[in-house]
This record gives structure tokens, C-alpha cells and sequence, in this order.
């Protein structure tokens, strides 16, 4: 079975990480906004081609207002345009104008025979602003018209119309929207529902009831505008009412001064009146322009899938190509939204477009550090191997060539027997002396590998660290340095004997090798808790801090040490921390520069040991 590495894991939680917080950085509001203001982008940026418009304005512009006498005369002005539009018969004529409050008697009696004369009217209702119920035109108006139709908008944050609840409702009484209605009467149909959708006369709208049944609003390209003639343009020439033939009229203000119902479009930063909205919904259902927006499911597949590539490019290629390829992905990202638009789908931007930049970025950072941190490590170890073989070329070779030197010379010439005796022991003692440091330079291979048989002994700390201080008495009486004891106790650890006293004789031959004569080496301890602990403390040369970590390493010495002439291999220590180790305990070290270390062994007291291997350093 195929189980990924930890760094595999570790690398596949960040870059999920990274794609969360993507994600949930594209739902801020700011994420909102991004994908709003790229939505109007491609809006621009591609054009639907331009159709022949079904619609038609009927524009009550600022002439026409200052015409007919402002406000006031407005009724009678629409009943005259009505009658003269209805002589036209157009499909239908929507009227967004909320004609819920009497007038003068004259011009309400205009208004509703003109109303009366005309088929297919569809007038304008409005939610009360509590919703508590509708404000709907007077019921002398509504009697003759076909239906009516909220005028409600679906406007963003940004003050940006693009979208039209078809439905709105205020407790159970529910109704269509003003464009809606228009397109059924015009239609001649009726509307039928599911949750998924509407159909009006065999024609399905995308448009769900969770979603408010909100529709966007494919707006007419700027260069092929719904048509418009205002008031007193059809005053003034009663021909054009001929223009109005088969198409489906939409009547309201225009007039900038007089109207607050002006919104923002994707278009245009000019805003367009409520009226010429409601024409461009229309224009959205007759053309069957509807525009969906993806599910969710698939944008967080997309994102997934971003996530994943940018991972698996960082993972298997590097330099040039991995960064072509990330670029290609963030393209792709970028891409998208506009390749979906030109279907007709709404692919939101930000969520993709983060996801592939943050995890490009996440995914080449890691990669990066990785590549370093592997180019320090086999730098650190090619640093080992030359130290390695300057172990074996300097040190060992003294002896090799004591050894080569002495038996050239008995080969050579004749000798005195005890000449001859004197040699063969140099030769003798040199090869041993060279057996014992293949033998060290080997056992700490195996240590660190777990190859080497740990020994079960049971034995008191104190008696073998009185052997280890015998031993090193004649080291220490040299620099005139005194060695004392503190009672240890009867600790009694169970282990490997001769390591853990070659463990607290390097401790002591160091604290002596490293410290200037006249000081004092002190060892201490005694049980602690489940604990042995051994400490050798000297009043040496110290070292220095960032060195400490570096003394268990084989082959390292401090400059320091280098400097005070003390001969040394730097792997004393090593072995001692494998040996520490492979007891399950630890070693601790204290120092300062010129005022002298504390080294500390931490063992576990009387624990069966096992030999584990443990990764070399
Ligand atoms: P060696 O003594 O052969 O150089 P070790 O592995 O025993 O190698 O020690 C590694 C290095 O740690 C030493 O070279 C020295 O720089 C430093 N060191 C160890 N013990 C002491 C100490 N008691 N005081 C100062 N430096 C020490």
C-alpha cells in the first residue's frame, strides 16, 4: 500500500490551509467587490452581439415634464400618449408609475379611460417600505389593466443594479416582476413554477426560489440601445406612434431632475433610469440572454484543482518550468470567469484567482526552503566527510608511519636484540593505539545506527565514577587541577557498564584537557525523581554559545579548544550523547566563554534498555 511521507502530508496540509484561507478570503466583502467590479469588466469587455430590440421607452424627460407642467400635468400627458400608442396596438405597455394616489378629477378620468382604451397594460406596484403590504395603483386604474408588477431592484453594495428579484412578496401576497408581467401579457401565457425555475410561454428562467428568484439583467450593449421617444416628442409628432407597432412599451420618468430611480449598470458609470432597467430585464427574457451563476460546489472543485496543480508543479519540476507552468495555471485562473461569461455563466473571479496566486506563491516558498535546507544539510555533511578524512589522514597516520618507520628499520638493518625488542613494542603499541581509534571511529557508526549490543548491567554510579576519577588523577595532577566529588548517593543504573564509563571518563579527561591548571573540577548528582543525574563542572575555557549544539557533532571542535593546544578528534563528545541516547536519557550542557562548562547526564534509573537506532548527526 502506498503511504505518503510526512513531508508529503505536511506539504499537502499547507497548501489545503492555503486554500481555505483563499476561499475565505474571496467571500470578505472585499472579495465581493473584486468579483462585482470584474463582472462589469467582462460586462464591457464582451459584447453580446446587439439584437433587434423588442422594447420600447416611452421617456418622460425633462421636456417633456416642463411641457406638460411638471409633475401635476403628468397624467393627462400618459392618458394622451396612451391613447395615441394604443392606436398603434403594441404587445404590451408597462407603466412604471405608481399611481396610487387620486389626482385632479380631470386628469384621473383622462387616465382612466386611456387606460381603458389600451390593451395589455401593465402598471407599476411598490412594497410599502415596512412590507407590510403593497402600494398599489388606484383600484379605478387597476380594473382595467392587465396585471401589476413590482419595480424593485436587486442593487449590490456598490450601488450597481444586476440583477432583478422576479419575485417579491409581503406575507402570502406575492407578486412578478414589472418586466415579467410584461414579457407574459406580451406573451399572451402564463407563469409556471418550480423550485429550479420559471416558464413563461414554453421559455424556462433560471431563476430559483432560494434565490429570490433573482435574474440577472443582461443589459443591451451600449451600441444597440432599446429605443426611446419621449412625451413630447409624440406630442409634438403624433406619426411616430406608428413606432410603437408590435413592440412592448415601457413607460416612466427619464428626466434626471426629477427622479431619484436612477441606478448604476455595468455598462455605465452614468446611471440609467428605473424604466430603461426594467426595458434591459425585459430585453434579458425575450433574447433568452439569461446568465447563470456556477454552484459553489464547482468553484471550490476549480479552486481544488488550482491548489493541486500549483502543488504537483513545485513538487516534480523546479527552475524555469515550474514557474511557466504556475504561470499558465494563474492564467487559467484569470481566464476562466471570462471563458464562462462568453456561455453565458457567471464564474466568480476571486476564488480561483487567489486560490492559484497564494498557493503558486506557498507552494514555490516551500519548495524553496526545502531546496535550501537539503543544500545546508549536505553541505554540514560533505563538512563531516572532510573532517572524516582528516581523522583518518592525521591521526591515524602518525601511528601508520611510527609503524612503517619501525618495521623499515628491522628489515633494514641488523639490530641489537634489544634495539629489536624495543622496536617490535613500538610497533606493537602504535598498531594498538591505531586498533583502538578504528575501533572508536567504528563504534559510534554503529551506535548511531543501533547496530551495537547494549549490555544489562546493574551498577552503582558512584563506584564507576570513582574508577573513571583514578583514572584520570595522573591528567590532572599534571595541571595541578583538583578533582572532588559530592556524595552521589547509591543510584543504581541499568545499562551498559563500559560505555557509560567511557561516557564519564570523556566527561572528566575534557573538563581537565579544557581548563587552565590551578582550577578545581567538581562532579555532583544523585537521584532525581526517576533520574540519575551526573554533572562534571570545570573552570575552564567555556564555549561560546551558538558553538554548543555543534560540540556533539563527530569531528567538531570549538576554535577555542583548537587553540589551547589540546590534542583532540572531536568525537569524544559524540559518542557520549549516542551512548546517553541509547539509554533514553539525555545530555545537558551549560557554559560560559572563560568561565567554565557544566556538562549534565540525565539517565533513567534502573530501566531495561533496548538498542534503537537513532539518526546520525
Ligand atoms: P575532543 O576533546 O577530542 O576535541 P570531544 O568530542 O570530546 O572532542 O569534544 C568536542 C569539543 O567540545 C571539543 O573539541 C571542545 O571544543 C568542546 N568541549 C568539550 N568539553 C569541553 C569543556 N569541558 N570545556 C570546553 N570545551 C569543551
Amino acid at each position: 500500500m502506498f503511504l505518503p511521507g510526512r513531508r508529503t502530508v505536511a506539504y499537502t496540509g499547507m497548501l489545503a490551509a492555503v486554500f481555505v484561507v483563499a476561499l475565505a478570503a474571496s467571500w470578505t466583502p472585499l472579495g465581493t467587490r473584486i468579483d462585482n467590479y470584474v463582472y462589469d469588466s467582462i460586462f464591457q469587455l464582451y459584447r453580446a452581439k446587439p439584437w433587434q430590440t423588442e422594447s420600447i421607452v416611452l421617456a418622460i424627460d425633462e421636456h417633456s415634464l416642463s411641457e406638460f407642467g411638471g409633475r401635476l400635468g403628468l397624467r393627462h400627458a400618459l392618458a394622451d400618449a396612451l391613447q395615441r400608442i394604443a392606436a398603434a396596438s403594441p404587445k404590451a405597455v408597462a407603466v412604471d408609475a405608481i399611481l396610487a394616489d387620486s389626482n385632479d378629477a380631470k386628469s384621473d378620468d383622462a387616465l382612466e379611460s386611456a387606460l381603458r382604451a389600451t390593451p395589455h397594460v401593465i402598471l407599476a406596484c411598490d412594497l410599502l417600505p415596512d412590507e407590510s403590504g403593497w402600494d398599489d395603483p388606484l383600484p379605478r386604474f387597476r380594473r382595467w389593466v392587465a396585471a401589476t408588477g413590482h419595480v424593485h431592484l436587486d442593487l449590490d453594495k456598490d450601488g450597481v443594479g444586476r440583477a432583478v428579484p422576479l419575485e417579491k412578496a409581503s406575507g402570502h401576497d406575492r407578486r412578478w416582476a414589472l418586466a415579467l408581467e410584461a414579457y407574459r401579457v406580451s406573451r399572451n401565457a402564463s407563469t409556471l413554477e418550480t423550485p429550479r425555475d420559471l416558464e413563461v410561454g414554453g421559455v424556462l428562467i433560471p431563476a430559483t426560489k432560494d434565490d429570490a428568484r433573482l435574474l440577472r439583467i443582461r443589459y443591451v450593449p451600449p451600441e444597440g440601445r432599446i429605443p426611446s421617444i419621449s412625451l413630447k416628442q409624440l406630442h409634438d409628432n403624433p406619426t411616430l406612434a406608428q413606432r410603437f407597432a408590435g413592440k412592448v412599451v415601457f413607460a416612466g420618468v427619464t428626466a434626471q431632475t426629477e427622479t431619484k430611480d436612477r441606478w448604476l449598470t455595468p455598462y455605465s458609470p452614468i446611471p440609467l433610469a428605473g424604466v430603461e432597467i426594467h426595458a434591459n430585464l425585459f430585453e434579458t427574457l425575450a433574447q433568452r440572454q439569461f446568465l447563470t451563476t456556477e454552484p459553489a460546489l464547482t468553484v471550490v472543485a476549480f479552486g481544488i484543482l488550482l491548489a493541486a496543480a500549483a502543488g504537483m508543479t513545485f513538487r516534480f519540476l523546479s527552475g524555469w518550468r515550474a514557474y511557466g507552468v504556475a504561470l499558465g495555471i494563474i492564467a487559467v485562473a484569470h481566464s476562466v470567469p471570462y471563458a464562462a461569461f462568453t456561455r453565458n455563466i457567471v464564474f466568480p473571479f476571486s476564488p480561483g484567482v487567489s486560490t492559484a496566486w497564494l498557493s503558486v506563491i506557498a507552494a514555490a516558498a516551500w519548495q524553496h526552503l526545502y531546496v535550501r535546507r537539503r543544500m545546508v544539510k549536505s553541505e554540514a555533511e560533505r563538512d563531516r566527510y572532510q573532517h572524516a578524512m582528516h581523522f583518518v589522514t592525521h591521526e591515524m597516520r602518525t601511528p601508520l608511519t611510527a609503524i612503517q618507520g619501525s618495521s623499515e628499520l628491522m628489515s633494514r638493518y641488523a639490530l641489537t636484540d634489544e634495539k629489536r625488542k624495543q622496536v617490535a613494542q613500538l610497533i606493537n603499541s602504535e598498531s594498538k593505539r591505531l586498533a583502538r581509534m578504528i575501533e572508536m571511529f567504528l563504534n559510534v557508526e554503529r551506535l548511531s545506527a543501533g547496530e551495537m549490543e547494549l549490555k544489562k548491567d546493574s551498577f552503582s554510579v558512584r563506584d564507576v565514577m570513582t574508577g573513571c576519577m583514578e583514572r584520570v588523577a595522573p591528567l590532572a595532577e599534571r595541571k595541578k587541577i583538583s578533582i572532588t566529588m559530592e556524595p552521589l548517593g547509591d543510584a543504581v543504573l541499568t545499562g551498559d557498564r563500559e560505555l557509560l564509563e567511557y561516557a564519564f571518563y570523556n566527561l572528566l579527561t575534557n573538563a581537565i584537557k579544557y581548563s587552565p591548571s590551578k582550577t578545581a573540577v567538581t562532579v555532583s548528582g544523585g537521584r532525581d525523581g526517576e533520574n540519575c543525574q551526573i554533572s562534571v563542572e570545570d573552570q575552564g575555557i567555556g564555549i561560546e554559545q551558538k558553538e554548543v549544539r555543534k560540540i556533539f557533532q563527530k569531528f567538531y571542535r570549538t576554535r577555542k579548544a583548537e587553540q589551547s593546544g589540546e590534542a583532540g578528534t572531536g568525537i569524544g563528545l559524540s559518542i557520549v550523547e549516542q551512548i546517553v541516547l541509547q539509554h533514553g536519557g539525555k545530555i545537558e550542557v551549560t557554559s560560559a566563554p572563560g568561565k567554565g562548562s557544566c556538562f549534565t547526564l540525565k539517565l533513567p534509573v534502573g530501566q531495561a534498555v533496548e538498542s534503537k537506532p537513532l539518526s546520525a548527526n
